[in-house]
């Protein structure tokens, strides 16, 4: 047997050799975390040091790590049957479907697949088609927001709204439009924030106009903006959105990848709003990233145009692993987690306390906002409060670095369009303790006292 060399230091020059970790810039001074073990709230490094994760890894880990009973039913699902194509079925896809029915609270289909860009993607496939079996063959435009994130692949990286991460790749899928979200810090002087949204709101309003209203298929957008820096509309936004859909015969697609399964406090973030989408689309929480796993879950009024019996009138999408049996076993028991420990509830409990303690940050010199729902927090870091300008890219490293060396995993995000990524992001495990939350607390405090 040859010696395998697992030292942190020889893999992590194995790491170097042979890993691409595509979205990030490390080098030899920088290199990745080697993460071994997580607990809880925590990820143990291969070095044996520990970090409170307070991106839950990217916005996923719901439930936090170290689940044995997820383990457990994935496990017992594997030895019985680990696979069965979704071109026939399975007790845990039955039964899990059923389960986000109850939680979505209305009668949608659930179609699986495997990552938030793939529901995304069969979002928009089966949108068009609807329209084309329902008698509108040309509606096939989709318009969301600039600074939303919707995913990698063509189609779901043509509906983001981020300039940087997708220019190198155009031309991307055609037929994607944007308009400018709400982000209320930064609203004309002047303007109230109710205004402002309805405002926004009303620039779909136009494009659908300028556009042709004949040519639009849906609207796609998230409840809040997470990755394009955790911006929280005024409640009439989203209803102001509905009231367009419905205007126009626009379909709406919510994307619940980040703000589901109670990151804003419900279900989905969508029942924050007064909205009814057509197709909601959702991944990370729906296992806790245990394993992979998406839904689309289309309207019962929408899925009436498939499968008529007319020829080619069900959705020709064909997926080979989603709706793995471990995968659904794995995301019922999710779920069941979530509704034991009450996580929707805590949820907000552990946000509105992150909220209220952190507020004191509020006369620092360089926090111009912090905002947020449920436990997804974002605190927008600037150079200057009179002028808002944005925090240079040093400062906001420099604050991340120290939160890390205090122990504490932030994210980082913002206006990548305007080439700004000023705002740090908290979306911990809903599974955290009390003194979990103190302790983010007192390292954020710490940190940005020691930097001012
Ligand atoms: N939608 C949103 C809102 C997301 O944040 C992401 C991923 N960060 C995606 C879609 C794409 O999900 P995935 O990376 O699983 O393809």
């Amino acid at each position: 047997m040859p010696i395998v060399e697992t030292g942190t230091e020889s893999l992590v020059k194995k790491d170097r050799e042979n890993v691409w970790h595509h979205i990030s810039a490390y080098n030899e001074k920088n290199p990745p975390m080697v993460w071994e073990s997580g607990e809880g709230a925590w990820i143990t490094d291969h070095e044996g040091n520990r970090y409170l994760d307070g991106m839950s890894g990217l916005w996923a880990v719901n439930v936090g790590y170290g689940r044995e009973e997820l383990a457990e039913v994935a496990y017992e699902q594997l030895k019985k049957m680990p696979y069965v194509p979704m071109t026939q079925s399975h007790e845990p896809a039955i039964l899990l479907a059923e389960k986000l029915n109850e939680l979505l609270g209305d009668d949608y289909k659930i179609i699986y697949s495997n990552s938030g860009s793939d529901a995304n993607e069969v979002a928009f496939k089966l949108a068009r088609q609807y329209h084309q079996q329902n008698g509108e063959p040309s509606r096939y435009k989709f318009i969301s927001r600039y600074r939303a994130y919707h995913g990698s692949s063509m189609g779901a990286l043509a509906a983001t709204g981020q300039a940087l991460r997708k220019y190198k790749y155009e031309p991307l899928a055609p037929g994607f439009l944007h308009v400018a979200p709400p982000d209320n810090y930064r609203r004309p002087a002047g303007q109230s924030v109710e205004e402002y949204n309805i405002q926004r709101a009303e620039e779909f309003e136009q494009k659908i106009i300028w556009e042709q209203k004949e040519t639009i298929a849906g609207i796609i957008m998230e409840p809040i903006i997470t990755g394009g820096g955790v911006l929280v509309p005024h409640p009439i936004y989203l209803e102001k959105v509905q009231e367009i859909c419905n205007r126009h015969g626009v379909l709406l697609i919510i994307d619940e990848v980040i703000c589901g399964f109670g990151r804003t406090g419900k279900a989905f973030g969508h029942q924050n709003y007064k909205v009814k989408p057509d197709i909601v689309t959702m991944a990370k929480g729906l296992t806790s990233a245990y394993l992979p796993l998406s839904v689309t879950a289309v309207r019962k009024d929408i899925y009436e145009k498939f499968d008529t019996g007319e020829e080619n009138s069900h959705l020709r999408h064909i997926n080979t692993f989603g709706g793995n049996p471990a995968a659904c076993a794995l995301a019922l028991k999710n779920i069941e987690i979530m509704e034991r420990e009450n996580l929707f509830d805590r949820s907000v409990e552990l946000g509105n306390r992150l909220q209220n303690e952190l507020a004191e940050l509020k006369d620092h010199p360089n926090v111009g906002e912090i905002r947020g729902l449920g436990f997804l927090l974002g605190i927008e870091v600037v150079e200057n409060k009179e002028t808002r300008e944005p925090a240079s890219n040093e400062r906001i490293a420099k604050l991340m670095g120290d939160c890390k060396e205090n122990g504490l995993i932030v994210g980082r995000n913002g206006d990548t369009v305007a080439g700004f990524n000023n705002v740090i992001a908290l979306s911990p495990p809903l599974s955290c303790t009390d003194e979990d939350v103190d302790f983010i607390i007192s390292v954020v405090k710490k940190v940005f006292k020691d930097n001012k």
